[in-house]
């Protein structure tokens, strides 16, 4: 049992129960918290309010913020790139928890910015980090009539007798280049001030896009926004993270070099996994971060609102409402960073695990987020409050990054095969 000589308040930091935290670990967590709280909360409230036009117009704070960001040296590429898996698995989750406290359309707005860029210096290429090493960029998967078709890239969820859409984005190998027609789907983030884009594309490599099982050949490759061909639609207009823009890009056979190509044909789907393991990993820690700051909202609103004569937390159910959320913030945070654990260590990546953080959190932080709102009364339904923002980006958070249901039963599928293997 413990010796406790005298019985003290708990001691929580910024993030409640983390045991240990090494000194530099604090002390990128306080300039993190800070940044958030003095540059990405303000902001993120102002462009929450504004339309999807305004947002991205020359003279919208974005632009201040994106400036901000690249000045305070957050998320160096070079600096993250550098570190060991060890420091990957503790360090990114500090940044993201803060990041998205503050404002986590614009925490993934830094995130999707790169991944253009990470991926150039993951291949380790001279010319590719050249090319796009400080390009700000885009993801470029869904297209308007394939959603949760890309999740499912190696179609274990088609239905018997059906096959997937060919879609109307498409990419064929002409010689040393590649030519790509279509569009995105509206959804692809940061595209209306992104300057290329990582784009997992159907693939004709010669013998047609389909495969025996109806899954698509992919290709990924990363495209220049300049090139001829290229133009971007109108900013869409959406309920939740509505810092994070997003739009169309349109191609008209586009020509790109092969040398920009980043997986091919058996290569190209684990390198979607990759990237779809990475972005679920974020977002668990991201939406932790949200359902810390509707707790935090509550928790401060509780003791100022005054109701039956006594503020309203001295009244046990607003309470005990209140641990609850606690503890759901918690239970986010541990399994996020038990994911990022696992990922970084030697038994992982693995899709199954950042599937599990992502579902669960998201869900688990639309219920912190509503029972903030409830906490809030009335003033948790207006826009002079915080809490209305955050539920709607929670709820936006099922959808982002694939949606909810079909990641989970590809998760499901995974805990089954391995069941297989194990037992036989
Ligand atoms: C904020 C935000 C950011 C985004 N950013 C990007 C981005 O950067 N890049 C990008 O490419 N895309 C992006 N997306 C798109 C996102 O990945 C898709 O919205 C998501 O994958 C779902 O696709 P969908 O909207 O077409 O829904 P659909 O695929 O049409 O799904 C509709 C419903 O049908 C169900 N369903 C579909 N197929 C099956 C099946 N086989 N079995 C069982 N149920 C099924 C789904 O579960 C869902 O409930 C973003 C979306 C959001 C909301």
């Amino acid at each position: 049992m413990f010796n406790i000589e005298k019985v003290m308040n708990p001691n929580l930091g910024l993030t409640g129960f983390d045991a240990v935290m090494s000194e530099e670990e604090l002390a990128i967590q306080d300039v993190a918290h800070r940044f958030a709280a003095e540059v990405m909360r303000p902001i993120g409230e102002n462009l929450d309010k504004m339309s999807a036009e305004d947002v991205i117009a020359p003279e919208s704070p974005l632009w201040d913020y994106i400036k901000k960001m690249d000045e305070s040296g957050i998320l160096d590429l070079e600096a993250i790139g550098g570190m060991s898996d060890d420091e990957k698995a503790r360090i990114i989750p500090i940044i993201f928890e803060e990041l998205a406290w503050g404002d986590c359309g614009l925490a993934l707005t830094s995130m999707v910015l790169k991944f253009p860029a990470f991926a150039a210096y993951n291949t380790g290429n001279p010319e590719l980090i050249e090319r796009f090493g400080k390009l700000r960029g885009c993801w470029v998967a869904t297209q308007p009539d394939k959603g949760s078709e890309i999740v499912d890239m190696e179609g274990t969820e088609i239905h018997p007798g059906g096959k997937q859409n060919k879609g109307n984005l498409v990419a064929r190998v002409d010689g040393d280049e590649l030519v790509i027609t279509g569009q995105s789907s509206a959804w692809v983030s940061a595209t209306p001030i992104a300057e290329c884009g990582l784009c997992y594309l159907p693939c004709d490599y010669g013998d047609g896009v389909y495969k025996e099982n109806g899954s698509l050949n992919q290709i990924a490759v990363l495209v220049p926004f300049d090139l001829p061909g290229v133009s971007k639609g109108k900013p869409l207009d959406k309920m939740g993270m509505r810092s994070l823009c997003q739009g169309e890009v349109f191609f008209d056979e586009v020509r790109v070099p092969m040398s920009y190509v980043i997986a091919d044909k058996e290569s190209a789907f684990p390198s979607f996994i990759g990237a779809l393991t990475f972005g679920n990993m974020e977002m668990g820690i991201s939406f932790t971060g949200v359902a810390r700051a509707a707790y935090e909202h509550a928790l401060a609103y509780a003791h100022e609102r005054k109701q039956g004569g006594v503020a309203i937390i001295e009244h046990q159910s607003v309470k005990l409402r209140l641990f609850k959320m606690q503890q759901k913030v918690e239970a986010c945070r541990a399994l996020a960073l038990r994911v990022f654990a696992y990922n970084y260590g030697p038994k992982g990546p693995h899709l199954l695990a950042s599937i599990t953080s992502k579902t669960f959190v998201s869900d688990t932080c639309v219920e912190v987020t509503s029972e903030a709102i409830q906490i809030l009364g009335g003033n948790g339904l207006t826009k002079e409050y915080p809490t209305e923002k955050l539920f709607r980006d929670a709820r936006t958070a099922q959808i982002a990054d694939g949606e909810n249901n079909i990641l989970g039963l590809k998760a499901a599928r995974w805990l089954s095969k391995e069941f297989i293997a194990r037992n036989g």
